[in-house]
């Protein structure tokens, strides 16, 4: 959905800026600027007072928008009576995502905290106080978008660039190498104890969304979380099986057959050099896989030397493309992907798109043509972040 559609005004005037000028070089709390903390004030003061809390996080969770949420949500239960105000009553804490039937990706299951989850047709129409996390725009949050358009207070999480600051409190922050490190913020700001459970969360949203330390986002203050998070006795390894190293076996017949038509485009006037493929309903029901199988098939894409994007069209269970875009620095996906509603960061975007596949990828060469340097509308030299 367009901004223009989007039932959310535009951005509140005193949190359009909420940018940090720099990136986060020592510490994983000091990439805030100074308009972030009055954010950061107006959010705790917003939770103090609230009697229900709905913390929603995107659609089609990855690990960065769930493990963030279940982190947030297990601290709020957990935060006692003497970290609130005067002492109040604990408020009720609601977790969920805008999709029916909620169904929590095979390789999120391990996370501590996924009992908390509520169907959205059970969160409250009009929440005192909702909460988003990882959702650059409102429309990522499906059938919870209406429930966020009505909130008193709505609490905005998020890291991406293209975030369209929807909420009443925008605590977006681009530099933060994933949402996790906002939430670890707040989990601090709140005065709860990063437990186990809690760090399990946080570690995820922060290995997914650096690709396990790989991507360029992997700043000092990424290590120190880390860290952190580890010394809570968390087993990295243990993460890692669960979130990469493991798959059905019905997914090697599906990455034969999607990597084996991988078509390469080598760069030429006016483009960038790009790879891209399919995985179609009918290459998933061949080997009996849900939709999520087909996430990873972008990682082993982007390694082609010859390209600097990389793209897989993954049709969903409705007949829609959801398309994944990588990129090595030449080209800016995120600009490109933002064209075409969807967004993300400038190396890694998407969007959902329908009709031939051939259709969606020349809209989505013309728009990476429409941001080379020196093009017209060139959006050319944004931040360079991961997911
Ligand atoms: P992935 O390719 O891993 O699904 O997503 C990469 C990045 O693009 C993430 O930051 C994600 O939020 C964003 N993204 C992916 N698909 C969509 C989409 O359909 N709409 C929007 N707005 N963002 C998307
Ligand atoms: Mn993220």
């Amino acid at each position: 959905m367009t901004a223009e559609r989007s039932p959310f005004p535009g951005p509140r005037p005193d949190s359009a800026a909420a940018r940090t000028e720099g990136r986060e070089v020592s510490a994983p709390s000091d990439h805030r600027a100074p308009d972030l903390e009055t954010e950061w004030a107006r959010a705790v003061k917003a939770i103090d007072g609230a009697a229900e809390i709905c913390l929603a996080c995107h659609i089609r969770p990855d690990g960065d928008a769930l493990g963030s949420m279940l982190a947030v949500a297990q601290a709020l239960r957990v935060r006692g009576a003497a970290d609130r105000p005067r002492g109040s009553a604990p408020p009720r804490v609601i977790a969920s995502f805008g999709e029916l039937p909620l169904r929590i990706p095979r390789i999120l299951r391990f996370l501590p905290g996924t009992d908390l989850l509520t169907p959205p047709d059970a969160v409250p129409g009009r929440p005192q106080v909702m909460m988003t996390f990882d959702a650059a725009s409102a429309d990522r949050l499906g059938m919870l978008e209406a429930n966020a358009a009505r909130a008193e207070e709505l609490i905005v999480l998020d890291h991406h660039a293209s975030n369209t600051s929807f909420g009443t409190v925008n605590l977006i922050d681009q530099d933060a190498a994933a949402t996790a490190v906002l939430a670890h913020e707040l989990i601090g700001r709140l005065g709860v104890p990063v437990s186990r459970d809690i760090a399990l969360g946080l570690y995820a949203g922060l290995v997914t969304d650096t690709g396990s330390f790989r991507y360029s986002n992997t700043s000092p203050g990424v290590h120190l979380l880390a860290a952190r998070l580890l010394e809570t006795g968390i087993d990295p390894g243990g993460v890692a099986h669960e979130l990469w190293d493991r798959a059905p076996f019905g997914f090697l017949g599906l990455l034969s057959a999607v990597l084996g038509r991988a078509e390469l485009e080598p760069a030429g006037p006016g483009r960038y050099g790009l790879v891209w493929t399919t995985v179609t309903r009918a290459d998933r029901a061949a080997h009996g896989l849900p939709f999520e199988a087909a996430e990873s098939v972008i990682d082993v894409l982007r390694r082609t030397d010859e390209a600097d994007v990389a793209v897989v069209l993954k049709e969903d269970d409705d007949g829609l493309w959801q398309v994944s875009a990588r990129a090595k620095g030449a080209a800016d996906v995120g600009r490109a992907c933002v064209a075409l509603g969807g967004g993300g960061h400038p190396r890694a975007a998407g969007f959902t798109a329908q009709g031939p596949a051939a259709d969606v990828m020349a809209a989505l060469r013309h728009q990476l043509a429409a941001g080379r340097p020196g093009a017209a509308g060139s959006g050319a030299g944004a931040a360079d972040t991961g997911p």
